[in-house]
Formats: structure tokens, C-alpha cells, sequence
């Protein structure tokens, strides 16, 4: 069977490949190979602000694109390798596929910690959240790994259950969050959550009969990842009538993961923090590399992913340090007519002053998007211009019920020491930090209801000389939206 354009992966970058490709090209055949019995459909797409957009992610049955893109067709089968010289994808139950146009939308795995090991859990897709949950719903004390947004999101809303985060930094959240604005957040960690009787924004994941044929090992694709708000509808309750009780150790890393035996040999003894349990008898003990022993009944390991590039070992694809297929400016990675996006990809063209990679699923959507884009330029023998969403990074999402904005380089990424940072802070409130280069926005970080993510947008993507005002950039009293108008 021949197909002009194949993609690889049914998460959202896969998908908008696909979707993106039947737009450009109504005529010709597209196929969508996916692992997962189920594809992510973006739905609600709201463009916020230029660069901010936000959307929701429903699972749907492959016959959602199919009925809405009337050229694409999708398969359910996993993809072994590719003949990159026959321009062909060979499947795991033997058949193969001559492509035109290949893009290769994979995603990632998790970077688990101990792998193998049955009291640890990665966190991936809708599966091994229930998987989580049906654990957590007996357990009386976990261990979390990890200092990114899953962590983040896990810690804040588990209850009825104590909660040991292990990070590797000084601060909270170090992935989105500088150390001033976890402080601001850190608070939240053990409060009462309240209850939201609101209706839910978005839908929720639904993945029914997930495919029990699939092996978890390193080389078997599982489902996609998650998307928004993939942790605020699922209930994460342990065994105990609490609400939060989080205790943070930090900088320190897992040195070994012991069982109760091997604990009970060990010599050392286990550490309880104080208001948390005194048990001394758990199913499995982590010893940090602090010395500090903690009991618990299993481990989450959410240390990151690893793009899944398994099926193209063979492939003499340039790969980046970080395990990602890299490509260039037009989404090509190093082998002719083989695309990348989302997750697996590394983005190794020259970056906007204002733009970093970060796998995320906005960025998943777009690079879909964009890939498509340059796969129909490619054939059609044109040149494109760069998507404008490269031109600044620009991510919203919600951490301990804040809305959270960053902005271009918030965290000073590649600053240099001669940057300034602004802040404005306003206790449970709202947390603002600019930084400036030159007198000029590179980058910024906007926690609660600040009401400021055009404005800075727009200074950041202008470089507007800002040395005048920046004494009065953040003061409360002064409305900038009306001032740089
Ligand atoms: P994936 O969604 O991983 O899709 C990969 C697809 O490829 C799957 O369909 C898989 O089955 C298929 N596949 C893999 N191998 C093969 C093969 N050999 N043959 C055929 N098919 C194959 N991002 C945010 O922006 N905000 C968040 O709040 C957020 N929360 C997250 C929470 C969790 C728990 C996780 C895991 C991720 C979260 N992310 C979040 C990240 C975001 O979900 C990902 O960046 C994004 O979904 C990646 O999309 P993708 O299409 O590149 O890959």
C-alpha cells in the first residue's frame, strides 16, 4: 500500500500532523499509524494572545479523524522499523507501508527511576494514571520523584495520603518556577484543599479497554501522554481521613530503593517527619542520597521523559543530547524525507532570541502543525517561512490553583549574570517577575489573576526600551496596558 504522507503517533502532535496535512492537501492520501487504541483530538483551540493559546484534549476513536478528514485513514498497529532507503515503515504484525513523506510523532516514555521495579510508578498516559490511582487508594504514604509539572500536579492534588517529594533542587517546581515564585507557592502545599463544585473545563480522558496486549518494557509504545488539566478531574485519594500533608526533601536524589527485607538488614533506620506517621513497618523504603531512609508503599517516579526513538535505531538519525531526533528549521530530521515532531523531537535549528523547547503540548500541536506545512511545501517544491509561534515561548497552565504564565526567558535561560529582575508579590495573591536585559523584557513569569500577559507579550516580542519606566513597570498603581498603548 502506498500513502504520499505517513505520520507515526496518534498524541497531538501525530494527530495535527495529520489534520494539518488533509487541510493542505484534501487530494492526497494521508495515513495515521498510532500505537494507541485511541487518538487525542484538540478540541476548543482559543488562541489567548499571540503566542498563548489553550485548548482542550479529548481521547477519541480513530473514526473521529477519519469522519472529519475524509482522506486520512488510521491504522492501529505498532511501527518496528523504517526503510528509510525503500521509503518504507515495516509493522509488528508483518505488513509494511510504502510512504511518499514520512513524520514521525512518537512521544516519549518515561524516565523511571528503578525501572522494573513493581513498588515504583511512571506516569504517562491515562493507564498508568489508573494504575496510580487504584494504588494510591490503599496507601497510606508515598514517595514522589521529580521536580517538573507532574510532580507539581500529583503532589498538590493527592489527599488522604502522606506525601514525601524528593527534588533535586533547591526550590519546588524548578521546571517552570524560579525559587522566588516557589516560595510564594509553597504555602499551598499543605493547605486544605477546598472542594471545586465548579464544572469541569475540559473533558475528561477516557480511555476505555486500554490495550492489555501492550507490554510495558522499554521498547513498547504505550499510549499517549496526557494533556491540560490531566490531573484536576482524577481522584487521588489514599487510605487516610487527610487532607494535604506534604514534606519536602530537598536537593537529593534516590540512591536505592530497598524492600522491606532489605531494609530490615540495612542497619540504618527510617526517618518519619514530624506530624507525619511514626509506622516503621512499610512495603518498601527509599534512601536518599542525603543518607535519609523513608518508608512508604510505593514510589512515583515522574523524573521526565525520554523521547521514544526505539523503532529507529537502525536509522542513522542525528540525536541529540537529550535523546531527541533533531531537525532542522523545517521540522526535517537528518535522513531525507523524514519529518519529526512533539515529544521525541529536538528542536536543533537556531532559536528566536525568545524561544527554548520545552515538551509540552502546545509545543506537540504545534510542531504537528508546522511539520505538515513543510511536508506539503516540500513536495510542492516551495519555500515557507518559519511559524510565528517559534518566535517566543509562551506556556499557560495551573499549578497549587494558580493560573500560571511564563513567558520568552523566564528563568534569565542563557542570560548571562547581567540581567535585573523585577518583582511584584502580594501574599496568596499574585506573584510577578520580569526580567530585563539591556532595560529591554526577555522574559516573565505571572502567577493569579495579573491580567498582564498581552502587555508583557507585546514588550517582549517588540524589545521595547523600557529603561525610562522600569521603576514603574510593575507598580500597581500604574494600568501599562494603557501606557504602552
Ligand atoms: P505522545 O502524546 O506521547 O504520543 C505519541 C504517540 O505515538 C502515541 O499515540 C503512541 O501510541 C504512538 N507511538 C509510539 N511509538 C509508536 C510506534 N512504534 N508505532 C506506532 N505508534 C507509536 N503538557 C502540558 O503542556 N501541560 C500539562 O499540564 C502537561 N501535563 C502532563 C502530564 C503528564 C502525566 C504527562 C505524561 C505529560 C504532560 N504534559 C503536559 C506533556 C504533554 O502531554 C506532551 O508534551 C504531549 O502530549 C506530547 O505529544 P506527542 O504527540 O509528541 O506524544
Amino acid at each position: 500500500m502506498d500513502y504520499k504522507y505517513v505520520v507515526i503517533g496518534g498524541g497531538i502532535a501525530g494527530v495535527t500532523c495529520a489534520e494539518t496535512l488533509s487541510l493542505l492537501e484534501p487530494d492526497s492520501k494521508i495515513l495515521l499509524v498510532t500505537a494507541s487504541k485511541l487518538i487525542k483530538a484538540v478540541s476548543n483551540y482559543q488562541k489567548v494572545s499571540r503566542t498563548l493559546e489553550m485548548f482542550d484534549v479529548e481521547e477519541k476513536d480513530k473514526s473521529f479523524i477519519e469522519t472529519e478528514c475524509n482522506n486520512v485513514t488510521v491504522i492501529h498497529k505498532t511501527v518496528l522499523e523504517v526503510d528509510s532507503i525503500d521509503h518504507v515503515i515495516r509493522m509488528c504484525d508483518g505488513t509494511s507501508i510504502r510512504y511518499g513523506l514520512l513524520c514521525i510523532c512518537t512521544g516519549g516514555k518515561p524516565k523511571i527511576i528503578a525501572e522494573g521495579n513493581p513498588y515504583v510508578l511512571g506516569i504517562r498516559d491515562t493507564e498508568s494514571v489508573q494504575t496510580f490511582q487504584k494504588r494510591l487508594k490503599k496507601a497510606r504514604r508515598i514517595v514522589v520523584v521529580g521536580n517538573g509539572g507532574i510532580a507539581t500536579e500529583l503532589v498538590y492534588e493527592i489527599e488522604g495520603s502522606e506525601v514525601i517529594w524528593a527534588i533535586k533542587d533547591k526550590s519546588i517546581t524548578s521546571t517552570f518556577m524560579d525559587p522566588g515564585a516557589a516560595t510564594f507557592c509553597l504555602p499551598q502545599l499543605n493547605e486544605t484543599k477546598m472542594s471545586t463544585d465548579k464544572p469541569l473545563k475540559r473533558r475528561k480522558y477516557t480511555e476505555e479497554g486500554a490495550d492489555e496486549n501492550v507490554d510495558r518494557n522499554s521498547s513498547t509504545p504505550g499510549g499517549s501522554a496526557l494533556g491540560p488539566d490531566w490531573s484536576s478531574h482524577l481522584e487521588m485519594k489514599g487510605a487516610e481521613q487527610i487532607s494535604h500533608k506534604v514534606h519536602v526533601e530537598y536537593k537529593v536524589e534516590v540512591s536505592r530503593i530497598l524492600t522491606h527485607e532489605e531494609y530490615t538488614t540495612c542497619e540504618k533506620s527510617a526517618l518519619n517527619p514530624s506530624q507525619f506517621s511514626s509506622s516503621d513497618c512499610w512495603p518498601v523504603y527509599v534512601e536518599l542520597n542525603n543518607g535519609v531512609i523513608y518508608g512508604c508503599d510505593f514510589v512515583v517516579s515522574a523524573t521526565g521523559v525520554i523521547p521514544n526513538t526505539y523503532p529507529f535505531r537502525k536509522n542513522n538519525f542525528d540525536i541529540a543530547e537529550d535523546g531527541g531526533i533533531k531537525v532542522n528549521d523545517k521540522m526535517q530530521t537528518s535522513v531525507k524525507d523524514i519529518y519529526a515532531a512533539g515529544d521525541v523531537c529536538n528542536a536543533s535549528w537556531e532559536h528566536a532570541s525568545h524561544w527554548l523547547q520545552m515538551r509540552l503540548w502546545s509545543q506537540a500541536r504545534q510542531m504537528g502543525a508546522y511539520a505538515a506545512k513543510c511536508m506539503v511545501s516540500q513536495s510542492n517544491n516551495e519555500d515557507i517561512p518559519m511559524d510565528f509561534c517559534f518566535e517566543m515561548f509562551a506556556h499557560v497552565t495551573k499549578f497549587f490553583n494558580y493560573k500560571v504564565i511564563i513567558l520568552g526567558k523566564f528563568n534569565a535561560q542563557g542570560l548571562g549574570s547581567d540581567h535585573e529582575l523585577l518583582l511584584r508579590v502580594t501574599k496568596g495573591e499574585e506573584y510577578v517577575k520580569a526580567v530585563l536585559q539591556d532595560g529591554r523584557l526577555q522574559g516573565a513569569v505571572l502567577i493569579g489573576e495579573t491580567d498582564l500577559e498581552e502587555t508583557f507579550e507585546n514588550l517582549i516580542l517588540n524589545q521595547t526600551d523600557l529603561s525610562p519606566f522600569k521603576d514603574n513597570l510593575l507598580d500597581p498603581n500604574i494600568d501599562i496596558e494603557d501606557f504602552f498603548d
